[in-house]
């Protein structure tokens, strides 16, 4: 049985450094942790594009911003209705919050999840990749893998995942950094091998450790 650090160095053999997350300031990262809800990165870069286009990619902009106008220049994402209300709330905050990133992890993990339209994985993928703070994102493909790999049982709920993961990994050293890569090559694994339907075990660095491969050759 591998250890999550083994899989994540297996991984990263694989893969290579990720670069997440792809964007040029923290306040970006954050947009985009917003924006990303239910679509693809691909969508969020239109919007992204759009945003910079109107000079609107700033807080103070988005806050000032009718919401009808914001939502028109949101509509690459989908729920663009909803999206740009959630960003609006999520600038409200950020404009009325003094130095947020002065706070403890904790408090700020809090905060975030007190605005209307941030859940846990929008602010854990905050709190890592634009606070860089020591947290480890949880997503639909990190069950799915970690499942597989038979490494996790049942239907661990959100805060139950992520607390394993951050107690299998509490002695590594440099966590931002390995929680960043980590989550980059989840995702990347999960698109390219690990796929919902039909996952190519046989082309997989994971094969020889995965319970699901080893099922399926009976
Ligand atoms: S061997 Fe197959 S099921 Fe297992 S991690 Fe690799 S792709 Fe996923």
């Amino acid at each position: 049985m591998q250890t999550p650090y083994q899989v994540y160095q297996r991984l990263f053999k694989q893969y290579g450094p990720q670069h997440w997350w792809p964007a040029d300031t923290a306040f970006e990262v954050m947009v985009g942790a917003i924006l990303t809800q239910n679509t693809s990165w691909t969508n969020v870069e239109k919007a992204i594009v759009n945003l910079k286009k109107e000079k609107a990619l700033n807080c103070n902009k988005i806050v000032a911003m009718q919401e009808k106008q914001l939502a028109s220049l949101l509509k690459p994402v989908g729920y663009f209705n909803v999206k740009a209300r959630r960003l609006k709330n999520f600038c409200h905050w950020y404009q009325n919050t003094r130095q947020p990133e002065k706070n403890d992890t904790e408090k700020l993990r809090k905060q975030l999840l007190a605005i209307n339209g941030v859940g846990p994985e929008t602010a854990d993928d905050m709190l890592l990749y634009a606070f860089h703070r020591p947290v480890f994102v949880i997503d639909a493909y990190t069950h799915r893998l970690f499942t597989r790999l038979g490494l996790i049982e049942g239907e661990p709920d959100y805060e139950e995942l992520r607390q394993w993961f951050e107690k299998k990994l509490q002695r590594v050293d440099d966590k931002v950094k390995v929680f960043n890569e980590y989550h980059g090559l989840i995702v990347q694994h999960a698109k390219q091998h690990c796929t919902a339907r039909k996952p190519l075990c046989e082309t997989c660095c994971l094969k020889r450790v995965c319970v699901f491969h080893c099922h399926s050759l009976g």
